[in-house]
């Protein structure tokens, strides 16, 4: 008798196991923690793949002359990026040695790669230019071959209208919250990827996203506690700058 309840209590620990959704991981500009690694170089994507992230984030901006390159910040080796031409931009050195990739270097660096592409398009200054920079971004994927890998995430509201018009079939997610599931559903996005503080003020919109068949991701999560909570209350995707200590949660 007290065997069968054992076992009864681990069938059950183990169905409750089996549905719990294990978040996906995603490496925050790459992972550029390692020695030799630097956010957004293509070093960050290889290390990113090579510890089995399921997505590696990057940032692009257009320069002033209307070229696509991977950076975070919007100053950045002294220049404003989307003020300054490309041939100074990619001039600049990153903290690892690399030059600062442009997009096309970069995606041809993840042709050879299996992670998936977890593209951000920043906002720039002139709404104009986050729909002439959507439209060359989703070219340049799909010419690359890459539509399939990729999934697109910006803070810029026309910039996700765009994107969703221009790439219909793949996952658009707005970063800047403030919109409920609902509003991301009839927008057409395929969910909210947002600050963590935004769904712990919002825990609801969680359940009502997958109820509204979208996803969740949750940025940036770097620390144990918050991780736990992001698995705990659901979260589809985690994206943080510490995959390792986050895998380490998962395994
Ligand atoms: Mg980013």
């Amino acid at each position: 008798m007290r065997l069968n309840a054992l076992f009864s209590a681990i069938f059950a620990a183990a169905a409750i196991t089996a549905s719990a959704a294990v978040p996906k991981v995603i490496a925050h500009r790459g992972h550029w923690v390692p020695a030799g690694s630097a956010q957004n170089s293509i070093r960050s994507i290889v290390k990113a793949d090579s510890i089995n992230c399921f997505g590696s984030e990057f940032d692009v901006w257009s320069t002033s002359d209307g070229v696509l390159v991977v950076n975070h910040d919007r100053k950045f080796g002294g220049l404003v990026i989307e003020e300054s031409p490309a041939e100074k931009v990619l001039a600049i050195t990153l903290p690892n040695g690399e030059k600062l990739p442009t997009l096309d270097q970069y995606l041809d660096a993840a042709k050879d790669l299996d992670v998936k592409l977890i593209c951000e398009m920043k906002a720039h200054s002139n709404p104009k230019t986050d729909i002439e920079a959507a439209k060359k971004i989703v070219k340049a994927i799909n010419s690359k071959g890459l539509t399939e890998r990729t999934e697109y995430i910006t803070f810029s509201r026309p910039g996700l209208e765009e994107l969703i018009k221009l790439a219909p079939n793949n996952p658009t997610y707005y970063l800047s919250g403030g919109l409920s599931p609902a509003e991301l559903k009839n927008l057409g996005a395929a969910g909210a990827d947002y600050h963590i503080n935004e769904f712990r003020k919002n825990p609801q919109w969680i359940k009502e996203a997958h109820d509204l068949g979208l996803k969740i991701n949750i940025w940036t999560v770097d620390d144990e506690a918050d991780m736990k909570w992001c698995i705990d209350n659901g979260a589809d995707f985690i994206t943080t700058n510490q995959p390792e200590r986050l895998f380490r949660l998962l395994w």
